[in-house]
């Protein structure tokens, strides 16, 4: 198809950043949603919620001070009466308002104070003879600045009108496994762009039409395929073969104070056999909070140490770098192996010997945080990238460490530990860039956390409960409420909470850890609790991942309704790590939404993480559970991960039909809902 006519520079560059160069791009900027223009509705059958063409007739049209300034306009069909809501307005619309006058409106409906209302409707004023009604539904496309929607709507106009004249090539092989019944691809499109007014609307915003399904299956595909193509690309560059001669791993592992549950030796055999080999590693850790992925990471580093080469564990937090640090000292410490840490709190001589016995090669085990992928940190020879609670970081970071390694031209192996459990046909095509091992096993010896939920007003309830704890020789956390997006409201509020709490239980010892601290004075309060010399840690969520303290068994969240299963999932996984039974008291403020409400049973009910991610999925779509950081299948434009988890399946078996038999049209598919593949960056 041919590139955009009569579209001027400037158009063109904003039209660019919804991903549009050429006409039949315009195909697949798809509607947000529909409004229903072609009929008419009587007033009198509106309800709130409802967005609608109605025509009347003036009423009444006055200015009134409701808290601010605005202009009233009833209008009245015979069959009911609806208010017209304006806030900004001018003399001439007012006078254009007048008694008498016939107006066509659409908008959505609400509930207001004087009977139904729209607030700001779209309006025009009727004059002799019938105006003609839209004969589609009329699509609403997401906007980009300076991109007015009736300019996009003529523009795909017009590209829909060269599709029937212009073939749209149709990527998809006709031995593609698509379900059967969907419209081809040329049908979808028209469909979408102009729906026939008898379309459901409520399939439609459900984006369970056949021909949003077509187009769908097309995208899952086209993202899949990107990134079954990266990990190829990944896979054809060297990495080291770990043979590890001095059999250190052997070692590691029979120095632990513990043995490794079934499904921790099933991850770390699949890693072990990655490592052994040329071809880079690049697995996903996957497995619930406290199942205990950092020892299989440790033991994968000391292969790569026990084959004379440096593995770099990198942690999201310095709270949580310190911490891996401490425990891995402790586990290489019989082993003779010194660990190092890199994180932006170190004084400057610490630093500095650190990152030289790096760069000389003499420690070849180092735990850090982000620092350690910045500018002036030089491995003598990495060999092993692995990456805690993945989430927190975006692909991009993850590949800078990996290029740190490539000085001698072998790519460093990737391990990501993940504690955010999705489903298995998910993983496969959220994470089709990864291999994946999932230990579904907890350690032996853990008592299940009990949940309550309480209102606020039991508060002295809960705070009586913290002091029957400690008095037991027990430990308990306290997490502050999320008060906006500000580290600092949010340090406030902790303050107050700890000072609040020391009067009330003056018998005990109180600490406090939140995101304003320096590292140093968190790192001591950390320690301090974790040694048992701090019973009650009042903390933002700074402690959500990974933090390790099996005496504590009671947590309390504060404003729990304000959270999302996963984060409350995450923090609840901060107690029932020892052989006592453990307690988390969600407290929170009425009234609760109904999505608050439904969040708190879920947790309340459920300690699988899979179960809780599955209606976390179900409740909050997988953009955000994913998090558009980490993968790109996050900015899908008609697919939705759970929506369309059926059609995942035959996804899969479409891309190896293409990569077997159709490379030539995987770019131009991909090209097609994806752009030039910016969006997943390059590889290292
Ligand atoms: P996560 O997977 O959430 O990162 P951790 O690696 O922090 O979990 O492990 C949680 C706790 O379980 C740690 O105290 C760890 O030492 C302990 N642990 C790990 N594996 C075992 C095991 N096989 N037996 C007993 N304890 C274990
Ligand atoms: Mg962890």
């Amino acid at each position: 198809m041919s590139a955009l006519r009569g579209v001027g520079a400037a158009l063109a560059a904003r039209l660019a950043r919804l991903g549009v160069t050429r006409v039949s791009d315009l195909l697949f900027v798809l509607p947000l949603r529909y409004e229903d223009r072609t009929r008419v509705s009587a007033v009198g059958s509106l309800s709130p919620g409802v967005r609608a063409a109605v025509e009347g007739e003036v009423q009444l049209t006055e200015i009134a001070y409701r808290g601010r300034r605005q202009l009233l306009c009833r209008i009245s069909d015979g069959s009911g009466m609806l208010t017209l809501r304006f806030f900004h307005f001018s003399a001439a619309q007012q006078q254009g308002l007048a008694r008498g006058t016939r107006l066509r409106c659409f908008g959505e409906v609400r509930r207001g104070a004087l009977g139904l209302e729209m607030v700001h409707p779209e309006y025009r004023r009727l004059t002799g003879e019938a105006a003609p009604l839209e004969d589609t539904l009329t699509p609403i496309y997401p906007l980009t600045e300076g991109v007015p929607q009736g300019r996009l709507r003529a523009l795909i106009g017009e590209s829909l009108r060269e599709l029937d004249g212009a073939a749209l090539r149709d990527w998809l092989p006709p031995a593609a496994a698509l379900p059967p019944g969907l419209p081809s691809l040329r049908e979808a499109l028209h469909y979408l762009h102009r729906p026939p007014r008898e379309a459901q609307l409520a399939e439609l915003a459900a984006g369970r039409h056949p021909a949003q399904r077509r187009l769908a299956f097309e995208e899952l595909l086209a993202h899949h395929l990107t990134l079954r193509l990266r990990k190829r690309a990944l896979k054809t560059d060297p990495a080291w073969a770990l043979a590890d001669g001095a059999g250190l791993a052997r070692r590691f592992l029979a120095a632990l104070p513990f043995a490794l549950t079934r499904a921790q030796s099933r991850a770390l055999a699949d890693a072990q056999e990655d490592l052994a080999t040329s071809v880079p590693m690049v697995r996903l850790l996957q497995g619930d909070v406290g199942c205990g992925k950092t020892v299989v990471a440790a033991a994968a580093a000391a292969r790569a140490a026990g084959s004379g080469l440096q593995a770099a564990l990198m942690a999201p937090t310095e709270l949580l770098a310190e911490q891996h640090w401490r425990t891995w000292r402790d586990w290489f410490a019989p082993l003779g192996e010194t660990v190092a840490l890199v994180s932006g709190g170190l004084p400057p001589r610490t630093r500095r010997s650190a990152l030289e016995a790096i760069a000389g090669g003499e420690v070849r085990v180092v735990v850090g945080t982000h620092a350690l992928f910045q500018e002036g940190i030089e491995f003598a020879a990495l060999a092993l990238v692995i990456v805690d609670e993945q989430h927190r970081f975006g692909v991009q970071q993850r590949l800078r460490l990996s290029e740190k390694g490539q000085q001698q031209g072998r790519l460093p192996h990737q391990l990501i530990m993940t504690a955010t459990p999705i489903p298995r046909t998910l993983a496969m095509t959220a994470y089709a860039d990864l291999d994946i091992s999932v230990i579904d096993e907890l350690p032996p010896g853990r008592t299940p956390v009990q949940t309550v939920v309480v209102p606020e007003q039991r508060r002295s309830e809960v705070v009586a409960r913290i002091a029957q704890a400690c008095r037991a020789g027990r430990q308990a956390y306290w997490v502050c409420p999320l008060i906006g997006e500000s580290d600092e409201l949010r340090a406030q509020a902790a303050e107050e909470t700890a000072a609040r709490l020391s009067e009330a239980l003056p018998a005990v010892r109180v600490g406090l850890v939140h995101g304003r601290m320096p590292a140093a004075a968190k790192d001591r309060a950390m320690l301090a609790f974790k040694a048992g010399r701090v019973q009650l840690l009042i903390a933002t969520t700074v402690i959500e991942v990974g933090v390790d303290v099996p005496n504590a068994t009671l947590m309390v969240i504060d404003n729990a309704e304000r959270m999302g299963l996963a984060q409350l999932h995450q923090l609840r996984g901060r107690v029932g790590r020892g052989t006592e039974a453990s307690t988390c008291v969600l407290l929170y403020r009425a009234p609760l939404s109904a999505l608050a409400r439904e969040r708190l049973r879920v947790i309340r009910q459920s300690s699988d993480g899979f179960e809780i991610a599955r209606r976390d999925l179900e409740l909050r779509g997988p953009g955000e559970l994913l998090g558009t950081r980490q993968t790109g299948l996050a900015q899908l434009r008609v697919a939705d991960l759970m929506r369309d988890a059926d059609l995942l399946p035959r996804v899969q078996q479409t891309a190896e039909l293409l990569l077997a038999s159709y490379p030539d049209n995987i770019a131009a598919l991909t090209a097609r809902w994806i752009g030039a593949g910016e969006r997943y960056g390059r590889v290292g």
